[in-house]
């Protein structure tokens, strides 16, 4: 189960994501680095992870002209990194780019549908139309994400049954908002605890700050890699 979770380095630096990683030790072997910490500490934290033996994910939403961002693909393919994001809305064209970007490579490409902070209003705000569901919007967009290359979404575990049943079992689900049974849900709302986000379907889970800021990080690991293993084996 160690290789199904996601643990984001949002910490303010590479000495802070360094410590923690040695501290989580052999207990994760794939990490997300995000805007904060690439934009701080740049390709070298996504090189030291790899040269260490961890997978990445890297989370930089990319969204511009198809052009550019098959540049800036091609240029997280030589990262090696192994998950890599863009947004949906960015387009088909732009979808197809990042995807011939990709071809020669092991990255996948996950598209964001709906930022999980996305409320009707906000939705409705930028769109300019009116707005009946979100998940339908998710799902419009899931599809063009999937008609056009990507190789999965970033949904949150409660679109994630569904999500798989429409793509089928290889399109990659990657699930945030991820909280152990009593813990804290900061700002995220639709949050699931690790065994409802694996039997709802979930490639891999991500979590952040009940990881990052744990007095005992290894700890909080252990109890979700045992919860994880109990939902494999029901
Ligand atoms: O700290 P927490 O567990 O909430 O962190 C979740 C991570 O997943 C953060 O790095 C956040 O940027 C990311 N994320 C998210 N919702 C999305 C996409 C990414 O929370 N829809």
């Amino acid at each position: 189960m160690t290789d199904r979770l996601i643990v984001a380095l949002d910490v303010k630096s590479s000495a802070a994501a360094a410590r923690l990683v040695e501290q989580l030790g052999d207990a994760v072997s794939f990490y997300k680095v995000g805007a904060e910490l690439f934009t701080l500490a740049g390709p070298d934290i996504v090189r030291e992870l790899k040269r260490s033996g961890k997978r990445v994910f890297l989370d930089l939403k990319f969204h511009d002209i198809p052009n550019t961002v098959a540049r800036a693909v091609q240029a997280a393919v030589t990262l090696d990194v192994d998950l890599l994001t863009l947004h949906a809305s960015g387009g088909g064209k732009m979808m197809r780019a990042a995807r011939a970007a990709v071809a020669e490579s092991d990255t996948r490409l996950l598209a964001v549908t709906l930022l999980t902070s996305f409320g009707v209003d906000d939705t409705e705000q930028v769109w300019g139309k009116e707005i009946n569901s979100l998940r339908e919007e998710v799902n419009r967009l899931a599809q063009l994400a999937a008609e056009t290359g990507a190789h999965g979404v970033v949904a949150s575990a409660l679109e994630a049954e569904m999500l798989k049943r429409r793509h089928g079992a290889d399109f990659l689900v990657v699930t945030p908002g991820i909280r152990p049974p009593g813990a804290q849900r900061a700002d995220q709302v639709r949050t699931a605890t690790p065994a409802e986000a694996l039997r709802a379907g979930a490639d891999y889970l991500v979590i952040g700050r009940p990881v990052t800021e744990a007095a005992d990080p290894r700890a909080v690991v252990a109890q979700m890699q045992e919860e994880m293993t109990q939902a494999a084996v029901q």
